[in-house]
């Protein structure tokens, strides 16, 4: 069923136009939208999914997609970790297997929604440090190797995380009835700022720490979301501030499924572009785009979209393994 084991030369990308070659930061790129977010010590895994090809998923009342891809490495061969961001409840972001083995004191950072499903009281074994961000709500994710200092001594490396809006049911009559069936879960996109605070030593500071940190990156992932007018809201808030890196989630994912194509429930490589052009990020990188049978709109549609628009010089794009390399 699954190729495991299978090797392949797995490059690392930087800036297609800047690299200084001591970059410090890396995105690493495992299949979906699961990515690993390093810097300094820290690191991220984003919605964490290790099916292989062949593996199924439920993702609603009827609905079931077969994996198509592998990850880039296995569950049990994962780095040293400090949380999980996870953008929705979805089998596709958070598998079963996943969900089974994860211990439960593990940090996740997720919608209000994941967080309720998370730790259920009615679960055998429900999670126990899952943190809820709404949309433009923050907060602070520190560094476990506190002994790094920034350029002020004071300062420690860390992220801070603001949850940003996104729409995974078109608006409309469908969104009404997927409120009733509560089929499709609400999700979340991230800003990610990788910066400096200051005064704060512990992991997880709920609140606005705007006031003791300083950004040095940003970070937007665009997590399952439609192009919709609620993005529009994200530049302004961002109130002119530059994104650096942009991790867009494509495949035009379509319920039920390729047989009945019946509601798009992600970008395609359309609404791709729209993104691009509304978020103007430094760099895009493209996930969540071949792996299971409901991803209708392939990465080569992206790509012409990117060429016929003069646009290649701010996409760079990861096959599973590989690694995009920046600087903070
Ligand atoms: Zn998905």
């Amino acid at each position: 069923m699954s190729k495991r084991g299978q090797t392949r030369h797995l490059d690392i990308r930087t800036h297609p136009t800047s690299s200084t070659g001591k970059e410090d930061a890396g995105v690493f790129f495992i299949g979906t939208a699961t990515t690993i977010l390093e810097w300094r010590g820290i690191r991220v895994l984003t919605d964490p999914n290790f099916l292989h090809a062949g593996d199924h998923v439920h993702l609603g009342p009827g609905v079931t997609s077969q994996r198509r891809t592998n990850p880039a490495i296995e569950l049990d061969k994962l780095p040293e970790l400090d949380c999980i961001l996870l953008s929705h409840y979805h089998e596709d972001h958070f598998d079963r297997i996943v969900e089974d083995s994860l211990n439960r004191d593990f940090p996740i950072v997720t919608t209000p929604h994941a967080k309720r499903c998370l730790t259920s009281s009615s679960r055998s074994e429900p999670f126990k440090s899952v943190y809820a961000l709404d949309f433009f709500e923050s907060m602070l994710l520190e560094c476990r190797n506190s002994s790094e200092t920034g350029h002020d001594e004071s300062a420690t490396p860390a992220i801070k995380v603001t949850g940003m809006p996104g729409k995974h049911v078109p608006p409309g009559p469908i969104s009404k009835l997927n409120d009733l069936l509560n089929a499709v879960p609400p999700t979340n996109g991230w800003l990610l700022e990788l910066g400096w605070a200051t005064g704060m030593r512990d992991i997880s500071h709920h609140g606005n720490p705007a006031s003791e940190f300083r950004t040095s990156y940003r970070i937007y992932i665009s997590g399952d979301t439609l192009f919709v007018d609620e993005l529009k809201e994200i530049p302004k808030w961002l109130e002119g501030k530059q994104i650096d890196l942009m991790l867009i989630h494509l495949g035009g994912t379509t319920i039920p499924g390729a047989l009945a194509p019946l509601v798009m429930v992600t970008m395609d490589a359309k609404q791709g572009l729209q993104l691009i052009r509304l978020i103007n990020a430094d760099i895009t990188i493209p996930i969540h785009y071949d792996d299971y049978d409901v991803f209708l709109s392939p990465l080569t549609e992206f790509m012409k979209e990117i060429e016929q628009a003069g646009l290649q010089d701010q996409v760079v794009y990861l096959d599973r393994g590989d690694q995009y390399r920046f600087t903070v």
